[in-house]
């Protein structure tokens, strides 16, 4: 298991897959253990890094993972099996968007996908949560370039730091949860849905 992480990590360095950094795991996977996450929802599996090290967080623990680019797709089911964990990992191959999760039900949502998307995933899946689940998501900081637009040279990359900055508020203004944001790994905001029921 060590061995295929350690593997993992390497592939991604070589063939620029942006896994999560480590602090950020270790934080979540502290959650799932610390509120009994039993159901968990990724959105942007890449290689499947993320997902493995959640299964790891507890042995209760079962994902549902999106990923829409068929080579990482093959690669996260790859290394899923070589960790024997395909009976508590389903990765779907997917544009997360498209996909129907309707009848399910999840404790812990995880947003890791395109940055352009966040508001349309957050507002999708937001309705496939248990009563007191969540939603994390990762790369608010987008690598140090969110608070220092000064310094961004493309234009698209600009757009993207535009939309990131955009869900922020968004999660700012939304009166149906309560996000913190924590200025760990690229940063991370944990988004609690309010308890509405009376
Ligand atoms: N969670 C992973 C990293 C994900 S990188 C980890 O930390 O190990 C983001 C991934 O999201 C990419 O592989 C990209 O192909 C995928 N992605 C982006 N937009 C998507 C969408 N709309 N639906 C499904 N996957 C998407
Ligand atoms: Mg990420």
């Amino acid at each position: 298991m060590k061995e295929v992480i350690m593997e993992m990590e390497r592939y991604a360095d070589t063939n620029n897959v942006p896994i999560i950094d480590v602090e950020s795991i270790k934080f979540i996977m502290k959650y799932i253990k610390l509120n009994n996450v039993k159901k968990v929802l990724e959105i942007g599996t890449a290689i499947g890094y993320s997902a493995i090290l959640m299964a790891n967080a507890s042995l209760d623990v079962e994902i549902t993972t999106i990923e829409r680019d068929e080579k990482r797709y093959r690669e996260a089911v790859k290394n899923i099996k070589k960790c024997s964990l395909d009976k508590r990992i389903e990765v779907v191959y997917n544009d997360a968007l498209e996909v129907n999760l309707a009848g399910y039900k999840y404790d812990l949502i995880f947003i890791d996908a395109a940055k352009g998307s966040y508001i349309k995933f957050f507002e999708k899946f937001c309705h496939y949560l248990n009563p007191g689940g969540v939603i994390i998501t990762d790369n608010l900081k987008f690598h140090g370039l969110v608070n220092n637009k000064a310094s961004i040279k493309t234009k698209s990359l600009r757009g993207i730091v535009d939309r990131i900055e955009r869900y922020i508020e968004f999660l700012n203004n939304n009166q149906d949860f309560i996000t913190k944001f924590y200025d760990i790994g690229d940063g991370l905001s944990v988004s609690i849905r309010k308890n509405n029921e009376k």
